[in-house]
């Protein structure tokens, strides 16, 4: 790398690109982003393109721009970038992570066979191969489209071989669907690992964090749990990372079993909801560590800055444009409450539009802050 200011660029232009790209700012790493639609989160940087980011033409010269490629989400076309990839530019994570990654079904498969603790699953093409591993995995089921599915969009769970019945004709791709015992976990918990390609790495504290409606909600960290239990997702965290070689930012969703056991549900190639809390809460976010990790630079710490950080999301409440709101001066007014709004031109219901942090000692305090000021926004 000539320059010790590289160009970094970026496949997305959502809130992970902005998030990314505002850290790349600070250090002087200069953003370019791509997107094949006007994102609102990346309109603020100056290198946002709107461009069919599968077409060589354009492809070429974004990348030949760029020291080092990333993308925002695990089904941006990293295949299509490293196809025409200036031998000078580097691409992370590796096209070999994201497809190990992006496809559900693959991606099990993969943990499983490296040895690391995922539910019991089956990939199935047709519904009398998924009545048949239902029965050996055992109801419920959770049924899960294996490609394209995100905040719990692709998934249903069953209860029986009447419901799975029901279930697959609307939910089944051609390639089928995971069929995936339902744990019934005391916790969901999420581990950030930032890895450097050589293998440097470093692991953030353990995250609880709260779904409804299988949508992530708030994520508390440190988790509430014993000190063994933690050391024991930390370490199954870094085997997953391992397991699918990553480089950048990796986060490890997990379910804490009633006994003890850690089981992986999934991997995201990129910075992640459950880290968010990282800007405030952290000595060095997700989103800095990411960039730092895919420029071999290196790593800062992931400690926190205080015992305790909460992190709410802030979702779209109705369907439309964002109305204008008095929300947000409410939600700064709450002490040491850190808004961030993405910046989405449309809002749907349970779409997410924004997320606050806070910060303190005591938990139970934070929480209440970080609700407050979450819940004054109403998008
Ligand atoms: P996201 O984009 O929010 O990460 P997703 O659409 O990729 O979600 P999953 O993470 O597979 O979907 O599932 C969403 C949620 O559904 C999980 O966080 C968990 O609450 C629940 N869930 C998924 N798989 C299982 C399972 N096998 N047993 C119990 N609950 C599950
Ligand atoms: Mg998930």
């Amino acid at each position: 790398m000539e320059s010790s200011f590289p160009t970094l660029g970026i496949l997305g232009g959502g809130q992970l690109g902005k998030m990314m790209a505002a850290e790349a700012v600070r250090m002087s790493v200069r953003p370019k982003l791509l997107s094949p639609k006007d994102a609102g989160p990346m309109r603020p940087y100056a290198g946002a393109q709107v461009g069919d980011w599968t077409d060589p033409e354009i492809l070429r010269p974004f990348l030949s721009a760029c020291d080092v490629i990333t993308v925002e989400s695990e089904w941006a076309p990293a295949g299509a970038a490293a196809e025409v990839l200036p031998e000078a530019t580097d691409l992370w994570p590796s096209t070999t992570t994201l497809s190990l990654i992006k496809d559900k079904g693959v991606q099990k498969q993969h943990l499983s066979d490296a040895g690391c603790p995922v539910p019991r699953f089956a990939r199935c093409n047709t519904t009398e191969e998924a009545l048949e591993a239902a029965e050996t995995v055992g109801y419920p089921v959770v049924l899960k489209q294996c490609r394209g599915a995100y905040d719990g969009y692709g998934n249903a769970t069953v209860q029986s071989a009447e419901g799975l019945r029901e279930a697959w004709p609307d939910l089944a791709a051609e390639d089928g669907l995971l069929v995936e015992n339902f744990a019934d976990f005391n916790r969901e918990l999420a581990v950030q690992v930032a890895r450097r390609p050589g293998g440097e790495q470093v692991v953030y504290p353990v995250a609880y964090t709260e779904q409804r409606a299988h949508r992530c909600h708030a994520v508390e960290v440190p988790a509430d749990i014993d000190e063994d239990v933690a050391a024991k997702a930390r370490q199954v965290a870094q085997d997953a990372v391992e397991a699918v070689e990553g480089v950048g930012l990796i986060a490890v969703e997990l379910f804490e079993m009633p006994d003890g056991e850690l089981l992986v549900n999934e991997l995201a190639p990129r910075p992640h909801n459950t880290g968010h809390y990282s800007i405030e809460g952290s000595h060095t976010s997700q989103f800095e560590n990411h960039v730092r990790a895919i420029l071999d630079w290196p790593l800062g710490s992931p400690s926190l800055r205080q015992p305790v950080a909460v992190m709410v999301n802030i979702l779209g409440r109705r369907e439309g444009t964002p109305p204008r709101t008095t929300g947000l001066p409410r939600a700064l007014a709450v002490d040491g409450a850190s808004v961030h709004i993405y910046g989405k031109p449309d809002v749907r219901p349970g779409r997410k539009m924004g997320h606050v942090t806070a910060l303190g000692d005591d938990r139970a305090n934070v929480r209440k802050r970080a609700e407050m000021a979450a819940s004054a926004i109403e998008l």
